[in-house]
């Protein structure tokens, strides 16, 4: 079999907004994990993959043409005009999924980086967007990760990897900042409607696509409050236009249900903390708006009207998705009870996945943690019976696996795999419980570099 044939609508649509890049050449790639399900879905051949020519294309030496998409971003609120793929290149789509392969070298975008993955946060990235999507959040996937055979110089020397992942696509808030910043006639025009086309074709204006972004958005973060997932990162570069969840760098899962809980190291803080993620949403949606601003309508004030009575819709459109996940979590559409049990979990601090999962094994349990007052007021409800997984990616878990793989022993990380992309079957109490006290304080994830 020849290397399979990908389309590249984005980089033939948008020059503006791309660059072509060379992925450099690997020492010693070596083949560490391969998504076979999500390839046959976009009808590539599994075995061909495993094959040096397969190998070639997943680092993006398929000959054909690879490219760094610019992009800007606030980041921790402050504005940087030119982001883009500092270490990762659009290879192109097939199946309606963009092919990125992350990690191959320096682009024009790398402002100094030096373009290359580091295993642990590549198999980091890989493993917790397979973990979302068995869960049913939107997210990017994982389609491979592979070593490079080279060394690369972190906190250490660590070794270096590749993940290939896909997307609906990597249109992100930024990507339409940084089109606004270029200044060229149309172009954000254009953009905003390539994405409507691609990702809402049900709406028919460039405020239509606006409240899509924000519908789809808030739908998938209340997706992560249910879980107890943090982002870590949530700047305008790492929120997509198409809903999708991208960019898992600092990323953790709440164990211990508190809402003012953060991870990550470079968010001093606390910008990013659980609680914060709806606001912060909003907040990047309103950076989203004012990229956009000119197209809400061709008079200026009308505009700025048109933006506004947006973002004044967005309470109410997060108040919506977070019920909708609630109904889901407590089988029940009761905002009552709803609001009852977030203030019980914020009360009682319970391991938040074990909590979730009581309430359809052993309410009385449950009744013990919270009080009986409030489970005998859901029982009398008649709840359906909600889903719940068994599992997540328990951050000291994911750890203990990561720093086994960058000693050379994939096996926990591959067993921890298996778990979290099969969440709703109980594989045991050695995957099931919170990290052991005091793990959380010493716990500070790095960024994905
Ligand atoms: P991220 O934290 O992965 O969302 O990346 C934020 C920005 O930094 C993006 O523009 C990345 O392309 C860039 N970046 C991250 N790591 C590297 C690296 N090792 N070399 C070059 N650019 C990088
Ligand atoms: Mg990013």
């Amino acid at each position: 079999m020849s290397a399979p044939h990908l389309d590249h609508p984005f980089s033939g649509a948008f020059p503006e907004l791309v660059h072509a890049a060379q992925a450099e050449e690997q020492p010693d790639p070596q083949l560490l994990l391969l998504n076979e399900s999500h390839a046959r879905e976009l009808g590539l051949d599994p075995d061909w993959l495993r094959s040096p020519d397969g190998v070639s294309f997943l680092l993006g030496h398929g000959g054909g043409p690879t490219v760094a998409m610019g992009y800007a971003g606030h980041q921790f609120g402050q504005l940087s005009p030119r982001l883009g793929d500092g270490r990762a290149l659009l290879l192109g789509e097939t199946a309606g999924r963009e092919i990125h392969t992350k990690g191959t070298g320096p682009t024009v975008f790398s402002r100094g980086g030096d373009g290359r993955g580091a295993l642990g946060p590549m198999l980091r990235e890989y493993l917790v967007s397979e973990a979302m999507h068995a869960l049913g959040v939107p997210t990017t996937r994982g389609l491979a990760v592979l070593s490079t055979g080279r060394r690369i110089q972190r906190t250490g020397v660590v070794p270096g990897a590749v993940l290939v992942r896909t997307a609906a696509s990597h249109l992100r808030i930024g990507t339409v900042q940084y089109a606004r910043l270029l200044g060229v006639d149309g172009l954000v025009e254009r953009l905003c409607t390539y994405a409507r086309k691609r990702h809402y074709p049900e709406a028919s204006t460039h405020e239509g696509f606006f409240r899509a972004v924000m519908a789809a958005q808030s739908a998938t973060v209340a997706q992560w409050m249910r879980l107890g997932f943090i982002h870590g990162v949530m700047n305008t570069d790492n929120t997509t236009l198409s809903g999708e969840t991208i960019d898992y760098g600092p990323c953790a899962f709440l164990d211990r249900y508190d809402p003012a809980m953060f991870f990550s190291s470079i968010d001093r803080h606390g910008r990013y903390a659980f609680r914060n993620q709806p606001a912060i949403l909003g907040w990047n949606l309103a950076r989203l708006a004012e990229a956009m601003l000119p197209l809400f309508d061709a008079d200026e004030n009308a505009a700025v009207d048109k933006a506004q009575g947006a973002m004044n819709d967005f309470p109410g459109v997060w108040e919506q998705a977070q019920q909708r996940e609630l109904a889901r979590a407590l089988g029940t559409a009761d905002t009552g009870i709803g609001q009852r049990w977030l203030q019980l979990l914020a009360e009682h601090a319970p391991d938040l996945t074990t909590a979730n999962r009581l309430l359809v094994d052993d309410p009385g349990a449950l009744a013990e943690i919270v009080g009986s007052e409030w489970v005998a007021d859901w029982q009398s409800l008649d709840p359906e019976v909600p889903a719940h997984p068994h599992h997540i990616p328990r951050n000291h878990l994911l750890h203990e696996a990561l720093r086994d793989a960058e000693s050379g022993d994939l096996g926990p990380y591959l067993d921890l795999l298996a778990v979290v992309t099969d969440p709703f079957t109980d594989h045991g109490p050695a995957y099931r419980g919170p990290a052991p006290e005091g793990f959380d304080e010493s716990f500070r994830t790095f960024c994905g570099t």
